[in-house]
């Protein structure tokens, strides 16, 4: 990964915004807040074979209610579905 990438990566990262319920952790717990979020994979690892690369693309952002919410489905909830789910 070339530096640029890795700051871009890293920079994610930071962000403390959940992308399923919008939910910021930053702007509401303030520092305690920072960086409260966690990786959740788009693509189920097991469909994965060795020659993919996980790009910044194929994590999603979200907190740990979140993420909870989208392992609790036997068939991994995607994080739009959760999105929509919310939104409704
Ligand atoms: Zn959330
Ligand atoms: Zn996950």
């Amino acid at each position: 990964m070339s530096v640029k990438r890795k700051a871009t990566f890293l920079h994610k990262l930071a962000s403390s915004l959940c992308e399923a319920c919008e939910f910021d952790f930053n702007a509401k717990y303030g520092e305690l807040g920072f960086n409260y979020i966690e990786c959740h994979y788009r693509t189920p690892l097991a469909e994965y074979t060795s020659t993919s690369k996980t790009t910044i693309n194929d994590l999603a952002l979200v907190c740990s209610n979140c993420h909870r919410m989208l392992h609790r489905k036997t068939d991994t909830l995607v994080v739009e579905g959760l999105r929509r789910l919310i939104a409704s």
